[in-house]
C-alpha cells in the first residue's frame, strides 16, 4: 500500500485544484492520500466528490502553530497536521477563521512592504492567485516570478520572502498546545509536521515533543522530504520512547514545490491503520 498523508491544493497554497490532487494522486498509484491545506478544510468537498476508484482520501488540515516556552523565551513556529477532524467542530472552525483572516492581512502588508519599496508586486494580483484560498507566501512568490522579479518560488523564498527578509512579517499562530487539544477535541488525530524540518527556520527540541505528547500529540511526520537520513533516525527513536506513530509524506504542493506526490515519505499500512482508529470525528472517503 502507498499511503501519502500531507499535500495541499488549491484550498491553501498548493497549485492543483482539489479535484485534480486526487486524480493525481492515483496516477501515482497511491493507495491513500491526505489532503492537509494549510488552515482550512475547504478542500474537503471537491476531493471528496472526485475520489477515484482504488483511491482513499483522508480530510485533514495543517494547523499553524507556534510553540511559547513557559520560560517566556523566543516561541518557534511549528505545524500540526490534524486528520479526520469534525470540520463543524465550532471552536475548531472559529479559530481557522481566525487563522485565515490574519493570513490575509498578513500577506497583504508584506506585498504592500515590497511595493512600497518599489518592486514590481501588486497586492491586487497576489489577492487574485489566492482566490479566497488560504493565503500564503507561496502566492506572494508566484506574483514575484509572473512580474519577474525573480526567476522561481525557490527564488523568492531565498530573497525576499523569508523570515529574515525586512519584508517578512510572522502569521499569528496558534499556541501548538491548544492546538493538539483542539484537534482533539475535534474528533481528530494530531501529528507533528516535519518537526526537523531546519531550513524552514528554527526547529524544537525533544524536550517539546515529550510536551505536546503529554498533551495528546498522536504521532510524529517522521519521513518528509525535509528531513534527513539522520533526522529520521532521530525522530524514529524518539517516537518509539514516547508510544507515538511514525508518518511520513511528500508535502506535494503542486508545481509551488519540487516534490511529487507520493515521493520523500510514506505511511506504513499499520500506522495508517492506527491513525484511522484513532479517529471520531471524521472518517476517510473511499472512491
Ligand atoms: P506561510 O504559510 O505563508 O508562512 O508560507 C509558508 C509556506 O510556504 C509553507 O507551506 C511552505 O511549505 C512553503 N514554502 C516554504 N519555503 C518554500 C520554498 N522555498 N518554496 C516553496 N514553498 C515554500
Ligand atoms: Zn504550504
Ligand atoms: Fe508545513
Ligand atoms: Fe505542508
Amino acid at each position: 500500500m502507498l499511503i501519502d498523508l500531507h499535500t495541499h491544493s488549491t484550498a491553501s497554497d498548493g497549485t492543483d485544484r482539489p479535484a485534480a490532487l486526487v486524480a493525481t494522486a492515483q496516477a501515482a498509484g497511491l493507495d491513500v492520500v491526505a489532503l492537509t491545506d494549510h488552515d482550512t478544510t475547504a478542500g474537503w468537498t471537491e476531493a471528496s466528490a472526485a475520489v477515484p476508484a482504488e483511491l482513499i482520501l483522508v480530510p485533514g488540515l495543517e494547523l499553524s502553530c507556534r510553540w511559547n516556552p513557559p520560560d517566556g523565551s523566543r516561541s518557534t513556529e511549528l505545524h500540526l497536521l490534524g486528520y479526520l477532524v469534525d470540520p463543524a467542530h465550532p471552536e475548531l472552525a472559529g479559530t481557522l477563521d481566525r487563522l485565515r483572516h490574519n493570513r490575509l492581512g498578513r500577506a497583504a502588508r508584506m506585498t504592500e512592504r515590497m511595493t512600497a519599496d518599489g518592486v514590481p508586486v501588486r497586492w491586487e494580483r497576489v489577492a487574485e492567485l489566492a482566490d479566497g484560498a488560504s493565503a500564503g507566501r507561496p502566492h506572494i512568490a508566484r506574483a514575484l516570478v509572473e512580474a519577474g522579479v525573480v526567476g522561481s518560488v525557490d527564488e523568492a523564498f531565498e530573497s525576499l520572502l523569508n523570515s529574515g527578509s525586512p519584508y517578512h512579517e510572522p502569521k499569528e499562530d496558534l499556541d501548538a498546545l491548544t492546538g493538539v487539544r483542539l484537534v482533539i477535541s475535534a474528533g481528530g488525530v494530531p501529528v507533528f509536521a516535519h518537526p526537523l524540518a531546519r531550513a524552514r527556520g528554527r526547529v524544537v527540541g525533544d524536550d517539546v515533543v515529550t510536551a505536546l505528547a503529554g498533551a495528546g500529540l498522536a504521532g510524529l511526520e517522521v519521513d518528509h522530504p525535509d528531513h534527513t537520513e539522520a533526522d529520521r533516525a532521530h525522530l524514529r527513536g524518539l517516537a518509539a520512547e514516547l508510544g507515538l506513530l511514525v508518518t511520513g509524506s511528500s508535502d506535494y504542493h503542486g508545481t509551488n514545490k519540487r516534490v511529487r506526490v507520493g515521493e520523500g515519505g510514506r505511511t506504513a499500512p499499520a500506522a495508517y491503520e492506527a491513525l484511522v482508529r484513532r479517529a471520531t470525528g471524521y472518517a476517510p472517503v473511499s472512491g
